[in-house]
C-alpha cells in the first residue's frame, strides 16, 4: 500500500498503466494516487478524495454488521 507520486521512481516500478480507472469512480486516475496490491496481486487504484469516501463507507457497512450481529469487530494486523 502507498502513495503513488508521479515524481517516484516506485510510479513507474508500480506497473500502474497511465490512466487506469479508479476502483471508486471510474474515473482516469493518475499521480498522486492511492495504490494498494490485494494478496492475489489485484491492484487497488484510487483518487485520494475517493479513497476519502470509499473508506467512510467501508466503515458504514462494517458498522451495520456490528450493529446487526452484536459484535464488536477487531482490526485484523500483522504481526
Ligand atoms: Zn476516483
Amino acid at each position: 500500500m502507498a502513495v503513488i507520486w508521479k515524481s517516484e521512481k516506485r510510479y513507474e516500478e508500480s506497473g500502474i498503466p497511465m490512466g487506469e480507472p479508479c476502483f471508486f469512480c471510474g474515473e482516469e486516475a493518475d499521480a498522486p494516487m492511492v495504490f494498494w496490491t490485494g494478496v492475489k496481486g489485484t491492484n487497488l487504484v484510487l483518487h485520494p478524495a475517493c479513497a476519502v469516501d470509499l473508506t467512510l463507507r467501508l466503515y458504514r457497512d462494517v458498522h451495520e454488521v456490528q450493529q446487526t450481529l452484536e459484535v464488536h469487530i477487531e482490526m485484523v494486523t500483522e504481526s
